[in-house]
């Protein structure tokens, strides 16, 4: 079918006071978007959707390194709202490569007919409320103008990539790639003298494969981190069918835990414990993989003497991996067990014991520049053909200050997130109607097993726009109030828990200048469910409805 010209797409023309273009704009075509789109259509709205990538995806389009695949388990990892989809697809693996949760993806788009609604390729520059016409006017990278009634942020909390701000990069002359923006064609390391830079998740599932075909492997380390065996495995068809018979029941289950997931949860505290049965704990969570280490004392994350305790299992075990007793110690990391996010490996502590690995501990001497044949760091250069920059993301807030967005009386909110994001329930903010934001800043989002959370906000968003046209009120927006007191109870959380006594993304120390906050709501899944459930039966409180 023929592009319309300019002149013959609406999208492409600047809109006066008549209707709305489209109902709903969502920005962004991953878990959130493709599952918005579907609910709204579903409660009869007319939809664009716009997306970066060339396909759907979000994340799982872009972050294409090697080794790259899902820490929650890909039975989990996946969407619930429809008992047909759960069933029908088949997840092979206990934790999903990226090119299976992509191939998972493009399925749910073409069964549900979502790809005619969505326009890829093109990046949405402005969102600005129109008072007078009560809409939002949209803008995009490619020319297009267009209003609608609604606007929804779906794009996501890891999407805007901490690009690399070294002196000297341009004149590199060998190649160079980040993480989470990899070439669709693929990276060749065979014969090349390689150098990461990061050792945050992205780089410690890359960084084996990557020894295991390169020349030989630089890992530049600025903050050592706690990664648990992933113990990944093709799934057991038994299990699995077990699992898919009591699919809603379990599924149930996880959001009666702090992180939405089925991982057990040790009700008993640290101290309630003795000697033998915290390490028989321990022992059985790094035995069996995965995430679980989260929850292997009730108050790991609250109680600095339990987290010692973890923390301390941990560094042993990279004692015994590590047979070079300096690299093992410089392994070991110091901070808080969980307050930054816990890796998932696999052989990352033995690939240190690799002839063509060395670890380069930068904490004291931060990369100098980049050179025309390397990297100089502590004032030596190391000689390299290719780097790799696995150096994370301007989380939860980055994405969507990106876009030039400005609400009632032009405000922006850049302006009104200076001192750190606020948001009620990181849903809606006020100031900004009819604007809606999936996991956003002050939701638990990452904390969560991420598609539990991002259906819950789909479901929430979509019943709430369904009720404010439903009852001929719809412009919706949070009050000043209940924003304040949403920031105030998730700040206060937040100060009761190790988050902030990390350099993580979670606070934001990662992006220099950002403001250090606790980002993610820290009180855990069912707790927030509550209030989101609470609001709704008090005539969702802390919004106010009105006609225009
Ligand atoms: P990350 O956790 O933020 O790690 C970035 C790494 O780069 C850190 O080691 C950081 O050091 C280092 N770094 C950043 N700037 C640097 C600089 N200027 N000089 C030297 N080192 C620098 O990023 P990520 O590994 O991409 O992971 C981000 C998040 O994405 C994860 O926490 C996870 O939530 C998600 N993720 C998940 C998976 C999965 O599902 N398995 C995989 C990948 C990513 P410092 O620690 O000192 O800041």
């Amino acid at each position: 079918m023929a592009t319309p010209s300019t002149r013959e797409n609406p999208e492409h023309r600047r809109h006066s006071a008549a209707a709305p273009d489209f109902d709903a704009v969502v920005v962004g075509a991953g878990f959130a978007g493709l599952y918005m789109l579907h609910r709204l259509r579903e409660i009869g709205l007319r939809v664009r959707v716009f997306e970066r990538g060339g396909g759907v995806g979000g994340t799982w389009y872009w972050n294409r390194y090697p080794g790259a695949r899902c820490d929650t388990d890909s039975v989990e990892y996946s969407y619930q709202f429809s008992e047909a989809l759960q069933q029908e697809w088949r997840w092979t693996e206990r934790f999903a490569t990226q090119p299976e949760i992509l191939r998972y993806l493009e399925h749910v788009a073409e069964r549900f007919d979502l790809r005619r609604d969505i326009r890829f390729r093109t990046t949405v520059t402005e969102a600005r409320f129109d008072e007078g016409a009560g809409c939002w006017r949209i803008a995009t990278d490619d020319g297009a103008r267009l209003s609608a009634t609604y606007c929804i942020m779906a794009t996501g909390c890891l999407s805007a990539v901490n690009r690399p701000a070294f002196n000297g990069l341009d004149r590199f002359a060998g190649e160079w790639h980040h993480t989470g923006d990899w070439p669709h064609e693929g990276v060749s390391f065979a014969g090349k003298r390689v150098g990461i830079v990061g050792t945050g998740s992205s780089a410690i599932q890359s960084i084996p494969l990557i020894a295991a075909e390169a020349r030989h492997l630089t890992v530049f380390q600025r903050q050592a981190n706690y990664t648990i065996p992933a113990r990944n495995a093709p799934l057991d068809a038994a299990k699995y069918a077990d699992i898919r018979a009591r699919y809603g029941e379990l599924r149930q289950e996880a959001k009666q835990t702090p992180n939405g997931c089925w991982w057990p949860v040790n009700p008993a505290a640290a101290d309630e414990m003795s000697p033998l049965e915290q390490r028989r704990e321990l022992e059985a969570r790094w035995e069996k993989g995965g995430l679980r280490m989260y929850n292997v004392f009730k108050d790991v994350l609250v109680n600095d003497k339990a987290n010692d305790i973890a923390a301390a299992f941990i560094r042993e075990k990279i004692r015994e991996l590590v047979h070079d007793p300096q690299v093992a110690a410089q392994l070991s990391p110091h901070s808080f067990i969980g307050c930054k996010r816990i890796c998932l490996d696999t052989d990352y502590y033995e690939t240190f014991n690799r002839p063509n690995v060395t670890l380069v501990d930068i904490s004291d001497a931060p990369i100098e520049e980049i050179t025309q044949s390397g990297l100089r760091t502590g004032g030596t250069e190391h000689a390299l053909d290719t780097i790799v920059f696995a150096i994370g993301f301007d989380a939860m807030t980055g994405p969507l200050l990106s876009i030039d967005i400005r609400g009632r009386g032009g405000r922006t909110l850049k302006a009104k997130w200076a001192d750190g994001p606020r948001s009620y329930l990181g849903l809606a903010m006020e100031g900004f109607p009819n604007l809606f934001t999936i996991t956003g800043p002050s939701s638990p989002s990452v904390l969560t097993n991420m598609v539990p959370a991002i259906e819950q906000h789909v479901e929430w968003i979509a019943a709430c726009i369904d009720h404010a046209r439903a009852c001929g009120r719809p412009c919706i927006e949070a009050s000043r109030a209940a924003e304040d007191a949403w920031i105030a109870h998730h700040d206060e959380v937040a100060a009761g828990t190790l988050f902030p006594g990390c350099n993580s993304w979670y606070v934001g120390a990662n992006v220099a200048g950002k403001p250090r906050k606790v980002t993610p709501y820290t009180g855990g899944f069912p707790a927030y469910i509550e209030k989101c459930e609470a609001v709704v039966a008090h005539g969702y409180e802390g919004f106010t409805l009105t006609a225009a």
